[in-house]
């Protein structure tokens, strides 16, 4: 555990008593806080009694009297579509509200450091899509070659549940638009942002909001190297924003599927290579196209962006390659589960979006596609020109209907569940093709969570690969 700094004999409120709530709070009494907690939910409230905390009721009068800060948890919007009712208590009262990312960044430098040979770094990585599987592979590279890290954030621990790091050490977070956006302080090493597609944006009133979320990680802390993405025109801006001049190697550009050319240090993947220029000469090139862990265009954009982040830790290209070769994945994003009568099964229950489930349906040919759930604003319309490579699809959840009338002439079947879409897939699968799920939507509708749908994909396969 990380104590929290600063706060000795303060009374410091904690909202949202999940995962990181509850870490946060813990963390906050090492600390020597006294920790208030609260959570709309009787269960979780519970939960945390059970494990020793201070429950505070934050709608009680005189509730906020004493209170130095109120840390609250991502899920919980501060803005939009409008302000958790607490929150704006909070700014009422005028109490500083901050989350556990920004308590983290606040407590991480112990005076031990100074005894250190290298200070632990940090390297922080945001984007709309790949951030947990760009986390991971940093973290599996640095791991192999053998460094000491440890991952957190959105995947994992959460970060005030972290062990302190010692001499050298690397801390990998993913971190999303909803921690960047409220974190009272957020300074990196190493900054890192995959791309920008439309999501949340409830959460962040439009695109606009939703980009400067994520513009926080660079414009807030000034991470001494950042890797920024710029297939779309905000990775552009931002790549050019951080440059104090042409060729400032403090940037490194990412880009998938074209080359990147100029005078500074770029990363990109063309046709399934990855190459590094620097300076305006080839640095290296490595043969993504046969590393079973990271298929498609999208996957080798996070080997890009892993790359650059290994590389500006000091890490060499044949250090980077080797690992990168043995990547095994993550659970439920392009996650080859099994193979029967020459059909492959894939499982991407994480495509919860539209850009996601792109890139998987450009990921793989004759695709048996798996898609619904509970749609977001805009449908699967934008899907239409990728759909070329669909044999099929299997249309399940509340958006069924509706993804049905959006897919033009592509052949479809209404299957509502999941047991029949892979069932019907399964029946009709001709042997080179892909039976694959890529909901291209949110789950709440049928299941908990993206992986609990995903595991029951799982369990369905596994039915028919008996
Ligand atoms: P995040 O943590 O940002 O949600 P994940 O690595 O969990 O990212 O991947 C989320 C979904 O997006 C999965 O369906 C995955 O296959 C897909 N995906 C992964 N990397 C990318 C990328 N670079 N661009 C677009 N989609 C991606």
């Amino acid at each position: 555990m990380i104590e929290v700094r600063g706060v000795a004999g303060a009374c410091v409120a904690v909202l949202g008593l999940g995962r990181s709530g509850v870490a946060a709070a813990l963390a906050l009494q090492a600390g020597g806080a006294r920790a208030l907690c609260w959570d709309d939910s009787p269960e979780a409230r519970a939960a945390a009694q059970g494990r020793g905390l201070e429950l505070h009721d934050l709608s009680a009068r005189g509730a906020w009297e004493g209170v130095s800060r109120l840390v609250v948890s991502p899920g919980i919007p501060h803005l939009y579509p409008a302000p958790n009712a607490h929150i704006a208590a909070a700014w009422a009262a005028g109490v500083p509200v901050d989350n556990d990312i920004g308590l983290f960044f606040r407590s991480l430098a112990t005076g031990e450091w100074d005894r250190f040979d290298q200070p632990p770094r940090v390297v922080a990585v945001t984007g709309s899509n790949g951030k947990s599987t760009t986390s991971a592979l940093i973290h599996h590279i640095l791991e192999s070659a053998g460094r000491r890290v440890q991952l957190a954030g959105n995947i994992g621990r959460g970060v005030l549940d972290l062990d302190p790091p010692g001499d050298g050490e690397v801390i990998v977070l993913e971190l999303s638009s909803y921690q960047t956006e409220l974190a009272r302080a957020l300074t990196p090493d190493v900054a890192v942002f995959t791309n920008l597609s439309p999501d949340h944006l409830d959460r962040h009133g439009g695109m606009g909001g939703y980009f400067a979320a994520k513009r926080r990680l660079f414009a807030e802390g000034g991470p001494d190297r950042a890797v920024i993405g710029v297939d779309e025109a905000e990775g552009r801006y931002l790549a050019n924003q951080m440059m104090e001049a042409p060729g400032d190697d403090r940037v490194i550009r990412i880009a998938s599927g074209r080359k990147l050319s100029g005078p500074g240090w770029d990363v990109f993947a063309r046709k399934g290579f990855l190459c590094e220029f620097r300076k305006t000469r080839q640095i290296a090139a490595i043969d993504l196209r046969d590393i079973a862990g990271l298929p498609g265009v999208h996957n080798h954009q996070n080997a890009c962006a892993a790359y650059a982040a290994a590389r500006s830790l000091g890490l060499s290209p044949r250090v980077i390659e080797a690992a990168l070769r043995d990547f095994a994945g993550l659970p439920h994003r392009s996650q080859r589960i099994g193979e029967k009568n020459g059909v492959i099964y894939v499982n991407d229950s994480k495509a919860t979006n539209v850009d996601s489930a792109e890139k998987a349906l450009q990921a793989f040919d004759k695709i048996r596609w798996i898609a619904g759930g509970l749609g977001k604003d805009g449908g699967i319309a934008a899907l239409r020109p990728h759909l070329g490579r669909v044999e099929k699809a299997y249309l399940i959840g509340h958006s069924a209907r509706d993804f049905a009338l959006q897919l033009g002439d592509c052949p479809h079947e209404i299957c509502e569940t999941m047991a029949r879409a892979v069932q019907r897939a399964a029946q009709e699968a001709r042997p080179g093709d892909t039976v694959l799920l890529a909901p291209a939507a949110a789950s709440f509708d049928q299941y908990p969570n993206f992986e609990k749908r995903g595991e029951d994909f799982m369990a369905r396969v596994a039915e028919q690969l008996k």
